[in-house]
């Protein structure tokens, strides 16, 4: 079967392409998708904008009506790092509606991914980090308050701390976060459990300990969906990232995630997470590989 994406060309919100945050990189995923054969006609989805009661679950009120409106306080802004104007509002607002979309997906198809989402940064209170609305944590609440599932687990493997999905008081779902210790965010909040690597952290160490970690995540509880934020800023050439994991590492890593979790019949939903360089198409392209990994499983 061909693998279920999630995309909206709006997930773009067409900034400067000198801009920090590299907003070029969601079309050029979709090309380096087409090119790999990988989008097929009855496989891909448009989401609509995230309802305001959804986003609602995940963060408070006056946060999610403000980014709505299009009036964030500057001095959020300044955290956020990009004025939350129309199309950076509506940007947000797709791709939580489109990571709840790749989630009910992946629970009738066993695997989805969406082409943008992992706004891990993103807290109850407000936006942080490159983060407006947390997709993941906004689907997680959906998914609950529907009674579609029951227990979750987000394995968040970019390389900066969850510390906006760690901000929210729910016992049914599971955050794992494994990063970079010394990396943003400097106030940590605690993830039900975080791991911390030193930096320079290679494939071979990288891989040997998730390789560890998976089974006994698998053994905590019977899980219903796992969220896997796929950050590729792990990668050695990322701007951010400060470990130095090469395109195969960031393959097997994929492989052993969806594999694992694959293998034990729990649905995966896949999300894009960080990914930061100058040469958007090589970004792109490091982006695609959670699709091409995906696409086996699908
Ligand atoms: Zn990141």
């Amino acid at each position: 079967m061909p693998l279920q994406i999630v995309h909206h060309p709006d997930y773009d919100a067409g900034f400067a392409v000198n801009h920090r945050f590299p907003m070029s990189k969601y079309p050029l995923l979709m090309q380096a998708l087409h090119i790999r054969g990988l989008i097929h006609a009855g496989a891909l989805w448009m989401p609509e904008p995230a309802p305001a009661s959804w986003l609602k679950l995940a963060h408070a009120a006056d946060y999610v009506d403000q980014v709505i409106t299009c009036s964030v306080p500057e001095k959020i802004e300044r955290e956020i790092g990009f004025p939350v104007g129309l199309r950076v509002s509506l940007r947000a607002q797709l791709a939580a509606g489109g990571t709840v979309l790749a989630a009910r997906l992946a629970l009738i198809n066993g695997i989805a991914c969406n082409s943008a989402g992992g706004s891990h940064h993103a807290r109850r209170a407000q936006g942080a980090g490159f983060c407006t609305f947390n997709d993941v944590a906004v689907a997680s609440l959906v998914l609950l308050a529907e009674d579609a599932v029951k227990n979750i687990l987000i394995v968040d493997l970019d390389v900066h701390q969850g510390d906006g999905t760690a901000d929210r008081d729910e016992p049914r779902a599971f955050t794992f976060s494994m990063h970079g210790g010394r990396n943003y965010p400097v106030r940590k909040i605690a993830s039900d459990l975080d791991v911390a690597l030193p930096d320079g952290t290679g494939d071979g160490a990288y891989l040997e300990r998730l390789g560890v970690l998976l089974p006994e995540l698998s053994a905590k509880a019977h899980w219903d969906i796992v969220f896997y934020n796929a950050g590729v800023d792990v990668h050695a050439e990322d701007r951010l990232g400060r470990l130095s994991l090469s395109d195969d590492g960031v393959r097997a890593r994929d492989a052993m995630v969806i594999g694992h979790f694959r293998a034990l019949g729990i649905p995966v939903c896949g999300v894009i997470g960080g990914g930061y360089s100058t040469d958007v198409a090589a970004l792109a392209a490091r982006h695609a590989i959670l699709f091409e990994v995906a696409s086996d499983f699908a």
